[in-house]
């Protein structure tokens, strides 16, 4: 079966599995829900992580009433991989990273490490000698069949959708001021192949529309009038969005300071976990209690009743401690930014170029300054290194292939930026609670969609932390398909 063949059936089979999905969720709104224990009326949460997830994860629940302390290995939040991403909000762009093109592309980069044309994949030598890589490549390999891939892609469609309603949501109820600019994703097709591909690909998502010559695509996005002839057609989603997720971070620890009460605690990593004793869940089974956390620092915070972690690339290696395998490895990933002059034109859309796995989105320009960011390719380099900017080159070559796209944009300053994906085993977010445990929670995984998927994980955490019933407000999304227990 050739790739567009494949992605035929790989996406009618998401358009109805999806339909299947939304009656069999439906119906299964009004059974009855079994609670494992009592909630008490206002429950201290202690969140480890203060990066977008564990901030979201903060704001829904210290907004149903809970005591929270988010504590924070850094000096300040966000300054891990929510410190600069590629900025796009987009529901529409939804292939998980673990489907069936994957393990020929992973053989490829295997043999092309030291290649002077980069790969959008690498995989480091080093990390051939780390038992972790494999125990995860071998779940997340089990994860690139066409029936997984069908299955996972229904999960992230259906809880970025409620996602970007929760967004939406909590900028109606707080004044958030972040640089959000663009209206919609543009992917842009070379050559009639991947037009068709892009079309079959874009089938079961709302709000399409299909340019197939290049007039059609420079009509909505002028900007591409000067590389006109690089362009088949396109495909664009008005859904999506963008924003500065640093700013936005900034601005909703803010709002948790002041409006919720939340407590933050700066420069404390957790290290160990107190668990104090087993209890009996309303169901019958014996399950541990996790009643505090230790810091590097031996700093203890005692009588939680709830333990939320939310520490994204670094859950493997703490939820060791506790003899639990979460399967999140650190992709690393680049992102570039072109600081232009105020007045110069910037795409008002995300543009995609789905050949080289190119992220272009423009930031909302200032007085003194326009911003394109720039995100792409994935390396499995491990913990060593996270964030740090080893291979230059490959950012440069994100930046020529920017260029090719934005000509006007190349006389100004770049500026190079590295850091990793906590990417899940099938590449959706692993949220609920480990299952021999009466109160630790994951909020996880969530890969190179973070942005895009975390308001939704983090009110359907809340929802599952207060096993709240009335899923009204989220008609088809249900807990059980992003339970971190799915690996075990
Ligand atoms: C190059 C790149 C481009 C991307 N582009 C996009 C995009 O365009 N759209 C999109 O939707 N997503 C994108 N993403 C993904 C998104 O940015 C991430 O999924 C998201 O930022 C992850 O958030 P997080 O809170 O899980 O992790 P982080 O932001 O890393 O936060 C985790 C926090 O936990 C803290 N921590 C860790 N261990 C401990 C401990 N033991 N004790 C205390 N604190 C601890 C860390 O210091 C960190 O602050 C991109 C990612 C990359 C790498």
């Amino acid at each position: 079966m050739n790739r567009t063949s494949r992605s035929i059936v790989v996406l009618s089979s998401v358009a109805t599995s999806f339909g299947i999905y939304k009656y069999v969720t439906s119906k299964a709104k009004n059974e009855k829900f079994q609670p494992i224990r009592s909630v008490s009326d206002h429950p201290t949460s202690i969140i480890i992580g203060a990066g977008i997830i564990g901030l979201t994860s903060a704001y829904y629940l210290a907004k149903s009433g809970h005591k929270v302390i988010c504590i924070e290995k850094r000096e300040d939040v966000a300054l891990e991989t929510s410190y600069k991403n590629g900025a796009l909000i987009c529901p529409s762009l939804l292939t998980p990273w673990a489907n069936s093109d994957v393990p020929k592309k992973y053989f490829k980069s295997i043999f092309s490490w030291s290649s002077p044309t980069p790969t959008s994949t690498k995989i480091w030598p080093s990390t051939f000698f780390s038992m972790k890589f494999y125990r995860w490549m071998y779940e997340y390999l089990k994860n690139c069949t066409t029936k997984a891939q069908v299955r996972n892609a229904a999960n992230l469609l259906t809880l970025s959708m409620y996602s970007r309603q929760c967004l939406d949501d909590i900028l109606k109820e707080n004044a958030i001021s972040f640089s959000r600019y663009t209206t919609g994703s543009l992917q842009l097709a070379v050559d009639p192949v991947i037009f068709e591909q892009l079309v079959e690909e874009s089938k079961h998502i709302d709000d399409i529309q299909i340019f197939s010559s290049p007039e059609e695509v420079i009509k909505h996005e002028p900007i591409l009038i000067s590389v006109k002839n690089r362009i088949y057609g396109g495909v664009f989603s008005s859904s999506d969005t963008n924003g500065n997720i640093y700013e936005f971070c900034c601005e909703l620890k803010r709002i948790l300071i002041e409006k919720y009460n939340v407590q933050f605690v700066f420069n404390e990593e957790i290290q160990d976990f107190i668990v104090s004793s087993t209890v009996q869940s309303h169901t019958g089974h014996q399950l541990r209690h996790v009643s505090g956390v230790v810091t590097t620092n031996n700093k203890k915070f005692e009588n939680a009743d709830n333990i939320i972690l939310a520490n994204g690339n670094y859950v493997m290696p703490l939820t060791e401690k506790l003899n639990i395998y979460v399967p999140v490895y650190p992709v690393k990933g680049y992102t570039v930014e072109i600081k232009t002059a105020p007045s110069i034109p910037l795409p008002k859309v995300n543009l995609v170029d789905d050949v080289n796995k190119l992220y272009i989105s423009a930031l909302k320009p200032t007085a003194q300054q326009g911003i394109v960011r720039v995100s792409g390719l994935a390396e499995f380099a491990g913990w060593k290194d996270i964030g740090v900017l080893s291979e230059p080159d490959r950012a440069q070559y994100l930046y020529e292939q920017t260029i090719a796209w934005l000509p006007h944009v190349a006389s100004y300053e770049k500026v190079f930026h590295s850091c990793s994906r906590p990417v899940s085993a099938d590449d959706v977010p692993l949220i609920g609670r480990c299952s021999n445990f009466d109160n630790l929670f994951i909020n996880c995984g969530h890969g190179s969609k973070g942005w895009t998927l975390a308001f939704g994980s983090a009110a359907l955490l809340a929802d599952t932390i207060n096993q709240k019933t009335d899923k009204t407000d989220r008609e088809s999304l249900t807990s059980e398909c992003y339970s971190p227990n799915r690996f075990q």
